[in-house]
């Protein structure tokens, strides 16, 4: 057994960061090679009216079924995607993607809101990302109805000019900007005075353990009040069962997002609901 004197820690510690790095490494370079393989594709989960059920929007999730090997989740592969350029290529094909779906559902005339595609830190501060958004869209012939984005607040918080010059002109042509995983970043209230935001998405945190904390509670509670009384949208994420549900109805949530109604599922999938919707 290794001692563990100040020498043999420090190594151990280089070992295990090394292994971490190059893991990071390896895992970058495979995703880079599973876009052009065709192992990515976007899945969608509906967010529904909380009081009728009814499905209103869907959010894009980015899903990677390696040919050779499990699932990697987002959450991992996103933010290591996010220390490279790699990210912007990951972008553009997300958006690509749920445009070109929404497309589809337009002209299949499935009855469907806004697809809502997450925009991470590093590709807003893309210089032409607002650009490129407008443009996919125009590809389509869509605009603000079948499409909008989804924005953390430190994203928001660090918005520099260039930003908020687009997220404001987003805003005045109706687009749909939600602020992500409300109630999590680093930011005061006051943001919400001067950000060109129309929802507000609750994080699963709070609404998980909503039905047995009650400071839980009271912080959902105040962020679907202070939502509402600045005009917005309130959505909350991550419900999973009949309490969480009766909580969010109890509150006036607008709308609900959670496995307890759907889980994110592939196109067809949503084809499926919706075309039952329609017919019964
Ligand atoms: P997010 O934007 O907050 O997405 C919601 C996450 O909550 C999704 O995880 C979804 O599967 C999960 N979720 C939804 N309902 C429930 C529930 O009832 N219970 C639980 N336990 N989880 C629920 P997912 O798909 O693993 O994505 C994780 C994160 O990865 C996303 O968080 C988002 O930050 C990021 N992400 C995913 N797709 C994209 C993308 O296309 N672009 C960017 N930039 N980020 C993405
Ligand atoms: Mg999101
Ligand atoms: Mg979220
Ligand atoms: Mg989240």
């Amino acid at each position: 057994r290794a001692k563990l004197d100040g020498r043999g820690s420090v190594w151990f510690f280089d070992q295990r960061l090394h292994d971490e790095l190059l893991h990071q490494h390896r895992l970058v370079e495979r995703l880079e090679q599973a876009l052009d393989r065709g192992e990515l594709s976007l899945h969608y989960q509906p967010q529904v009216s909380a009081m009728s059920g009814r499905i209103e929007h869907l959010e894009a999730l980015l899903r990677w079924y390696p040919h050779d090997g499990p699932p990697i989740s987002p959450a991992e592969f996103i933010p290591l995607a996010e220390h490279t350029d790699l990210i912007h290529r990951l972008g553009d094909w997300v958006m690509e993607t749920a445009c070109r779906q929404r497309g589809r559902w337009r002209d299949a005339g499935l009855a469907l809101e806004r697809i809502d595609i997450n925009f991470s830190g590093r590709q807003m501060s893309r210089p032409d990302v607002f650009e490129r958004f407008e443009a996919c869209l125009a590809r389509y012939a869509l605009g603000p109805r079948h499409i909008g984005i989804e924005l953390t607040e430190n994203v928001l918080i660090e918005a520099d000019d260039r930003i908020l010059e687009g997220l404001h002109r987003l805003h005045r042509l109706g687009y749909r900007i939600a602020i992500d995983d409300f109630g999590t970043g680093y930011s005061s209230l006051s943001y919400l005075k001067h950000f060109p935001v129309t929802a507000l998405k609750i994080d699963r945190s709070f609404v998980r353990d909503a039905p047995d904390q009650p400071e839980d509670r009271a912080i959902m509670e105040a962020a679907i009040f202070i939502g509402h009384r600045l005009g917005l949208e309130v959505v909350a994420e991550g419900v999973e069962n009949r309490e969480q549900l009766a909580l969010t109805q109890d509150m006036h949530c607008d709308l609900v997002q959670g496995f307890y109604f759907y889980r994110p599922m592939p196109a067809a999938d949503i084809e499926r609901i919706l075309a039952g919707l329609a017919v019964g």
